[in-house]
């Protein structure tokens, strides 16, 4: 039987005509190397950062519907040009958005999560020959309504397809050459990684480390599905390979270090003592679908009987979150709440962290050395992380990087223009 690969290209890769092009070269690639290819797309350059801008123009809270409607229609432009671009170097191609697949999700606007992908007309497609090319980050609802996965979500369109189809790779292609000890843009001496454990490439990108939407790599993982990240400019290169590690021993502590920007804390202020208060602000928030990030309660003061509450969340979900928690003031009796919006947290990443005490006074100091203020601390078996103050985390993660060891002789190249960060 022939063996399915699943490619994904991102925003830079398909930024404009040429790219697309390329593109398609790198398509018809692996399809004469006797393999059945589907290709998934994300929308041209920064096409997503400017219908959201247009939207907030329009409206400060736009409706999750009219936002999903809005937002597919990025990727639905890329899908067709790049099948166009395929057909006109002379092969086969067929582009289908997530309606027409069947790629369904929950009914959640804005960050829905995948329940099935239905296969038919996929392989219906392949065994006719053709190259399928289909939209990332879009789904369809049991009820026709079209949702989106969050941002950077077609990563997790690919490894979902990958998954349904049993395809022997998904390669993930992008403006970097791999997945590297740190973002390259902001140390240009980070070192590409070979290979990286699912384990830490879930950390890492819960942190920030924006290579991978975290859901491709849960899902990657769940499924056994081998995903590379590699470069769209240079084609003949493997990248890194994220894999289930089995090593006897891991000898570097930390793998990676990551650092989010978009991040934003909230303090629930002088919250009554009394069961049940963590329970009804964060299950509020579950119902809103707002997920919450670091979490800390502070003693309670001895005379007022009161505690605060801090936590982070995404900082797309700024306005719902006060909006939820403003409507519980008076069930929680509490007193202010503050927002922070200038903020970011700054993590460290490595399975051999694992009992090795001294990793985190290490992390610890190294800040302190720079003058930088720690606002809240989490740690996982396999993480800890920091918040820190936004203009601080440029050089919290350099200072980080380079404590840990993880700087190389060579200069990484990123191609592609520079993130508002
Ligand atoms: P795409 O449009 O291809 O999905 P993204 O911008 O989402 O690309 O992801 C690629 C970017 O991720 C790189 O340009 C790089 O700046 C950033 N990045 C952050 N952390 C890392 C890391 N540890 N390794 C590689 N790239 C990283
Ligand atoms: N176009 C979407 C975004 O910019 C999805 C993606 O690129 O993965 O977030
Ligand atoms: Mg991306």
């Amino acid at each position: 039987m022939r063996k399915i690969i699943v490619q994904k290209f991102g925003g830079t890769s398909v930024a404009d005509t040429d790219k697309i092009k390329n593109v398609a070269a790198t398509v018809i690639k692996e399809k004469k190397n006797g393999n059945d290819v589907v290709v998934v797309v994300s929308a041209m350059g920064h096409t997503t950062d400017y219908l959201v801008k247009m939207a907030k123009d329009l409206s400060p809270v736009p409706s999750g519907r009219e936002m999903d409607m809005l937002l597919s229609t990025g990727e639905g432009v890329s899908i067709a040009l790049l099948a166009m671009a395929i057909q006109a170097a002379g092969y086969d191609a067929i582009s289908f958005n997530a309606m027409q697949i069947g790629i369904m999700t929950e009914n959640v606007h804005s960050k829905a999560r995948i329940i099935d992908i239905k296969t038919e007309k996929l392989k219906k497609n392949l065994a006719e020959g053709k190259i399928i090319v289909v939209a990332g980050f879009q789904g369809v609802t049991e009820d026709g309504e079209i949702t989106t996965l969050g941002r950077g979500g077609s990563d997790t369109s690919a490894v979902a397809l990958a998954a349904a189809l049993n395809a022997e790779r998904c390669d993930i292609y992008t403006d970097v050459e791999g997945v590297y000890t740190t973002d390259p843009r902001i140390v240009p001496t980070a070192s590409r990684l070979d290979e990286i454990s699912y384990e830490e490439m879930l950390e890492l990108a819960h942190a920030g480390a924006n290579v991978l939407h975290p859901r491709s790599v849960e899902t990657a993982k769940q499924f056994n599905v081998p995903l590379r990240v590699r470069s769209s400019f240079k084609t003949d290169n493997t990248g890194t390979l994220i894999l289930g590690v089995d090593k006897m021993e891991i000898y570097k502590p930390v793998a990676g270090v990551a650092s989010d920007l978009s991040q934003a804390r909230i303090v629930v202020c002088d919250v009554p003592d009394i069961p049940g208060q963590a329970a009804r602000i964060f299950g509020k928030l579950a119902e809103e679908n707002i997920s919450v990030d670091m979490i800390i309660q502070s003693y309670a003061r001895k005379v007022s009987h009161t505690n605060d509450i801090a936590f982070t969340i995404d900082a797309a979900d700024t306005d719902k979150t006060m909006a939820t928690l403003n409507s519980l003031k008076k069930e929680l009796n509490c007193g202010e709440i503050q927002l922070n919006n200038e903020i970011a947290k700054v993590s460290i990443v490595g399975a051999g962290m694992i009992d090795r005490p001294g990793i985190a006074s290490t992390m610890f100091e190294t800040l302190a050395k720079q003058g930088i203020n720690i606002k809240m601390i989490s740690t996982s078996e396999i993480k800890i992380s920091c918040l820190v103050e936004k203009d601080d985390a440029k050089k919290a993660v350099k200072a980080l990087h380079d404590v840990f060891g993880l700087n190389s002789d060579i200069t990484a190249e990123v191609k592609g223009d520079l993130p508002d960060v």
